[in-house]
Order: C-alpha cells, then sequence, then structure tokens
C-alpha cells in the first residue's frame, strides 16, 4: 500500500525531516550490515525492529541506530530499549550532523559524542 510513511526512502516529508532508524546485524562470515533504515509512524518516530532485513535468519543484532529530527542526545526512551533485552549499542544521528553512542553492555553504560556527519 502506497502510503505517505509507507516508503524507507522518505526522509524528508513535505520539507520536513523524518526519524529514521535501522539494525545493525552481523553475519556468519563476521561482516556488518544493515538493512533500508525504516520510518516510523510520525515524523519524530522510527521503529525498533531488531529482526526485519536480514541476510540469513542466523543473524544477529549487534547494534541499532536512528536518527533524531530534534536533540543531539538519547531519550530515556532510547536508553531503556537500548537496555535490553538484549542489551545493544544505540547510535544516534542529531539533526546537526552530530553522532553519538550508548552502550549499556558497559558499567557505567558509555554515552559519548563519536564524531560529525
Ligand atoms: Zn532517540
Amino acid at each position: 500500500m502506497a502510503g505517505r510513511n509507507s516508503g524507507a526512502s522518505r526522509r524528508w516529508v513535505r520539507g520536513d525531516p523524518w526519524e529514521q532508524s535501522a539494525t545493525v546485524f552481523k553475519g556468519k562470515d563476521g561482516q556488518c550490515y544493515y538493512p533500508q533504515p525504516k520510518t516510523g509512524p510520525l515524523p519524530g518516530q522510527s521503529p525498533r525492529d531488531l529482526s526485519s532485513g536480514k541476510l540469513s535468519p542466523a543473524d544477529k543484532p549487534v547494534a541499532h541506530a536512528h536518527s533524531h529530527i530534534k536533540g543531539d542526545d538519547f531519550s530515556a526512551q532510547d536508553k531503556k530499549l537500548a537496555d535490553g533485552p538484549p542489551p545493544l549499542p544505540e547510535y544516534i544521528l542529531g539533526p546537526g550532523g552530530d553522532m553519538r553512542v550508548y552502550d549499556p553492555r558497559q558499567d557505567p553504560p558509555i554515552n559519548k559524542p563519536i564524531g560529525k556527519l
């Protein structure tokens, strides 16, 4: 069905950016990859889908990433989801191109900038 949210490639809707997200998977060969990022039902929401888009059913999620249309830091919800289960590093890309990682597998969790796109 062609709806206004049907295309993951639709990053911009009526001039406004939409949040996108993708899971990073690791294949049997040790290589990591991610499927086409997805958008959610609203501009500032994207799905946390840890299973769709795998190249092989045995591939495991090793990280998750999403963009923000507002704010350069993780929301409480972002951290809660990253904390798991399963605990997975979460990456965000802020509206100005700032990238940040939150890794709940560290104690205390890592939450730091990692560069600018
Ligand atoms: Zn977020």
